[in-house]
């Protein structure tokens, strides 16, 4: 018998996986207003405040008024606009690389770019961990789906043999771990690329602007650039913009324009967006988007340190710093009494992370001051003890 919606959604909330919405007030800066209350923004991907930042208000206000608010059509009818391509000309200078293509999200590169290069006969070696944006696409594309344990180079290495001949071979992983924070191994999936002659494709939404001297991401800062075959990025989170990119050679954006269904069959971004990203692209490699990755460094290992110190266990190096808790259930009773006190931590549980790996993904900020940062540990380790995962 069909399963009634009500009854789905009973079950949902029994197996402690209910989702709801939590509304923000004002701007996505380090401080918000949630319930008339003043809340410190610890969960936000706006990780140098850029989506607070006037330069990119500027732009994107100035272009609304030079370009209307509408692309008016997808890019291969008439929305195609000029800035369009300058936007596409700053991340291929960014990215050294000999073109780049944009997209509307980076839900829609991932699921747009996978099925475009590699279909049946075709494998794709994904590690596990890897964001649902890239599961989607390999699942639209019909190529096999091989999943290695997360950075586990010895299983990629056997599994690469194993499916040799099989077709063409796609790598895919996440530069920064969305959920874990922690690095791609960059240099030792390099090497397997070259040696089973695959193609590797980087998803760095959570490096770019944040990672590497010049904020180009994780890949420029394991001095790499020039091996990665797609790099895929986003505007919409240190780039404080929306929309994302995939910086490629030539003949991969020819075959993206050609092929690639969420690029083909969706309206462009609006003018405004795409002003937005070009002046964050610009403040990255000026004196001022060193200085915010320098501040954002700084308070992610401060803000661990005190994890740590309290006795959590977390993971990674970046500024995504994840607070283990295992259970579902007490997660989200977490982040209900967290938020009680003024603090907004999401919590995070299956299916966007494994069975039993619950957690609270906190997210710090260069907007973030020390002191907001040690007042979050100590009201998360209080917590935490009350609820015994500490
Ligand atoms: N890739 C990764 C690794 C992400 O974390 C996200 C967003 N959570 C996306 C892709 C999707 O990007 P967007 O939000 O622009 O659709």
């Amino acid at each position: 018998m069909q399963q009634s919606i009500p009854d789905e959604l009973q079950h949902i909330r029994e197996q402690g996986l209910y989702r709801s919405l939590r509304s923000v007030q004002g701007r996505q800066s380090a401080k918000v207003e949630m319930a008339g209350r003043e809340t410190l923004l610890l969960c936000s991907n706006n990780y140098l405040g850029l989506a607070d930042h006037p330069a990119l208000a500027r732009a994107a206000v100035d272009a609304v008024e030079r370009l209307g608010t509408s692309s008016g059509a997808s890019r291969l009818v008439s929305g195609t606009m000029e800035i369009h391509e300058l936007l596409e000309s700053a991340v291929s200078a960014f990215k050294q690389t000999e073109a780049a293509l944009i997209f509307n999200s980076g839900y829609a590169a991932n699921s747009g770019i996978i099925p475009a290069v590699v279909g049946r006969g075709d494998v794709v070696f994904s590690d596990r961990l890897n964001h649902a944006s890239i599961v989607d696409g390999i699942l639209l594309s019909s190529a096999k789906l091989v999943r290695y344990p997360h950075n586990d180079i010895q299983a990629l290495d056997r599994l690469l043999d194993k499916y040799r001949g099989t077709g063409r071979c796609l790598i895919v992983t996440d530069g920064v771990f969305s959920m874990d924070g922690d690095i791609a191994l960059y240099a030792e999936l390099i090497s397997l690329k070259q040696h089973h002659d695959a193609l590797l494709m980087v998803d760095d939404a959570h490096g770019c602007g944040v990672l590497g001297t010049g904020g180009k991401g994780s890949a420029e800062m394991c001095g790499v650039i020039k091996d990665v075959d797609i790099h895929v990025g986003t505007f919409g989170k240190a780039l404080g913009s929306y929309g994302a990119y995939a910086a490629l050679s030539l003949d991969l954006r020819e075959l993206l324009i050609n092929r690639a269904r969420s690029f083909i069959f969706s309206t462009s971004l609006p003018p405004a967006v795409v002003a937005a990203s070009l002046a964050a692209l610009e403040l990255i490699g000026t004196e001022e988007g060193r200085e915010l990755r320098k501040k954002l460094h700084a308070n992610a290992s401060l803000f661990r340190g005190l994890l740590v110190e309290a006795g959590f266990h977390t993971y990674g190096t970046t500024q995504i710093v994840p607070i283990i808790t295992g259970d579902a259930t007490v997660t989200m009773e977490f982040s209900r009494q967290l938020l009680d006190e003024g603090l907004f931590v999401q919590g995070i549980r299956p299916p966007t992370v494994p069975q039993g790996a619950s957690r609270l993904r906190c997210t710090v900020m260069a907007t973030h001051s020390a002191d907001d940062l040690a007042w979050a540990a100590e009201r998360i380790a209080a917590i935490g003890k009350s609820l015994g995962i500490i």
